[in-house]
C-alpha cells in the first residue's frame, strides 16, 4: 500500500491506527492540536485487559441508576444542563441492558480486547522502553463477600470465554497487596492481565516511534472536514486546509463535533472521568486493584499511585468538578489506609461514549474514504491496539474474515 492516509487525532487510538498503517506501507499523517497521546488518553487508570469484554449497561442496572444518581459521593453523576441529552442517551444505554444484548456486545468487545497485550508488547519492541506494559491480575476487592460471586454475569462471561478467575478471602487477599484495607472481606482475581505504567508515555513513545518511521505529526486544530466534488477531502485548519484522499477520525470525544456538519448526529457523549495521583505514596500495588463499591481502580504507576474512575455526563467544556478531588482522595484512603496523600495530582479527561459501550471502526457509509476509530468509551487503552488493526487491513483493501457490523457507525 503506498498512498498517503491522513488520521484527524493523535490519542492513543490514533497512534496505534498510524503505527499498524505504516505496517502496511503507508504514509501517515496525523493531526492533533496537542501533544501526541496527552488528553483522555494520559489519565487512564491503565488496565489492558483481554477480559475487559463487559458493557456498561448490563441487566438489572436501571434499579441502581436513581440510588447513585442521589447519593453526591457515587461515581455516577449528571451535569444539570445535560439532562436533555443524558435522556435519549441513556435510554438507549438501558435498552442494551438485556442478557442477549450483554452476550452479544461482550462478543464483540472480545475481538478488541483479546489481543491487547500481545499488541502493545509488539508495538514497544525495540523501543527501549517495554516495561511500560507489564503483567498483572485485576483484583475486584468486596466489602460484602457474598458479592464476589464468581457466578455473577459478568464473571460468567469471562469464564465462558477462557478467562481464568478465582474468589479469594480477604486474608488471602491482603497476602497479595497488603497495602488494601481490612474492610475488603472479598475478591475475585481476574488472571492473564497487563497494565500500563504510564499511558501517557506509552502515548508518547508509539507516538515517537511512527515519527521515527517517518509519520508527519502536524500540530494544528482542525477545525472543519468536508469533501469537495472531487471526491477529496478537505481538512481546515487555522493555518491551512489540508487535502487527502484518505481520511480516519480518531478525535475522541471531539469526532461526533466535526461529523455534524456532514449531516451526521452521532450519539457520543463525553463521560468524563478524574483521576488523583499521588507522587509519594509510600506502599505500592503488585496488580490494578478496583474497589467495586466506590467504583475506582488502583494501579502503581512510574510516577505515582493512581486512583481513577467516575463517570460524569456533562458537556465537554464544562470545566472540571474540583469536588471530585477530595471525594477520590477520601475513596483512595479507605481503600489504602496507610496512602501518603501529600502532593496530589488532579486530572479530568472525557471518554468518548457510545450507549452500547462499543466504538465506531470502519468506513463511514455516505462518506467515501473517510474511516471511522472513535468511541472507545471505558476500553480505549486496551482496545486502541486492535482498533489499529481492523482500520489498517480496512483502509488497505484486505479481506476481512470478521464481521464488523457492531461496529457501524450506522448502528444508531
Ligand atoms: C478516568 C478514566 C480511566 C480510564 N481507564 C481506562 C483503562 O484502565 N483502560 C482502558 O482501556 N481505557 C480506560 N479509559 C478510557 C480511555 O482512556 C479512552 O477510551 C481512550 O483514551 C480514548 O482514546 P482516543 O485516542 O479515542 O481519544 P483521546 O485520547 O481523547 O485522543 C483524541 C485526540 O484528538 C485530538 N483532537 C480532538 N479534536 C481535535 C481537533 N478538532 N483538531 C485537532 N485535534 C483534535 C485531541 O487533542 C486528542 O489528542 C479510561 C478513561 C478515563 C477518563
Amino acid at each position: 500500500m503506498s498512498e498517503q492516509v491522513t488520521i484527524i487525532g493523535a490519542g492513543i487510538v490514533g497512534i496505534c491506527c498510524a503505527l499498524s498503517l505504516q505496517e502496511r506501507g503507508a504514509a501517515v499523517r496525523l493531526i492533533d492540536r496537542g501533544e501526541p497521546g496527552q488528553e483522555t488518553s494520559f489519565g487512564n487508570a491503565g488496565v489492558v485487559s483481554p477480559w475487559s469484554v463487559i458493557p456498561q449497561a448490563m441487566p438489572g442496572i436501571w434499579k441502581t441508576i436513581p440510588q447513585m444518581l442521589l447519593n453526591p459521593k457515587s461515581a455516577l453523576s449528571v451535569r444539570p444542563s445535560f439532562w436533555p441529552k443524558m435522556v435519549p442517551w441513556g435510554l438507549r444505554f438501558l435498552k442494551q441492558s438485556g442478557e442477549k444484548s450483554v452476550r452479544d456486545i461482550s462478543d464483540a468487545m472480545e475481538l478488541l480486547c483479546r489481543p491487547s497485550i500481545e499488541l502493545y508488547r509488539r508495538h514497544l519492541q525495540n523501543t527501549g522502553q517495554e516495561d511500560l506494559i507489564a503483567d498483572s491480575n485485576y483484583i475486584h476487592a468486596f466489602r460484602r463477600p457474598d458479592q464476589a460471586d464468581l457466578k455473577a454475569l459478568g464473571y460468567l462471561i469471562r469464564q465462558e470465554k477462557g478467562g481464568q478467575l478465582e474468589r479469594i478471602d480477604g486474608s488471602e487477599l491482603r497476602r497479595i497487596e497488603p497495602a488494601l484495607s481490612k474492610d475488603f472481606k472479598a475478591a475475585i482475581l481476574i488472571r492473564g492481565q497487563a497494565r500500563v505504567t504510564s499511558p501517557g508515555r506509552v502515548g508518547a513513545v508509539l507516538a515517537d516511534k511512527a515519527r521515527h518511521q517517518g509519520a508527519e505529526f502536524v500540530r494544528a486544530e482542525v477545525t472543519g472536514l468536508n469533501r469537495t466534488e472531487d471526491g477529496q477531502w478537505h481538512i481546515a485548519t487555522p493555518q491551512d486546509t489540508l487535502k487527502a484522499d484518505t481520511v480516519v477520525l480518531a478525535a475522541g470525544v471531539w469526532s461526533a463535533g466535526l461529523l455534524k456538519p456532514l449531516g451526521l448526529s452521532v450519539p457520543l457523549v463525553a463521560e468524563r472521568g478524574y483521576h488523583v495521583q499521588f507522587p509519594t505514596p509510600n506502599m505500592g500495588l503488585e496488580n490494578s486493584v478496583m474497589d467495586v463499591d466506590a467504583k475506582i481502580v488502583a494501579s502503581s504507576m512510574q510516577d505515582g499511585l493512581r486512583v481513577a474512575g467516575t463517570a460524569e455526563f456533562g458537556s465537554i467544556n464544562a470545566p472540571p468538578d474540583p469536588r471530585k478531588q477530595a471525594l477520590l482522595t477520601e475513596q483512595a484512603l479507605a481503600m489504602m489506609p496507610d496512602l501518603n496523600i501529600a502532593d496530589t495530582q488532579f486530572w479530568m479527561g472525557r471518554r468518548p461514549s457510545f450507549p452500547d459501550s462499543l466504538p465506531a471502526i470502519g468506513p463511514i457509509e455516505g462518506q467515501k474514504g473517510l474511516f471511522g476509530a472513535f468511541g472507545h468509551s471505558h476500553y480505549g487503552l486496551m482496545m486502541a491496539p486492535k482498533t489499529g488493526e481492523l482500520v489498517a487491513d480496512l483502509v488497505s483493501g484486505r479481506r476481512l474474515n470478521i464481521a464488523l457490523d457492531p461496529f457501524a457507525l450506522s448502528r444508531f
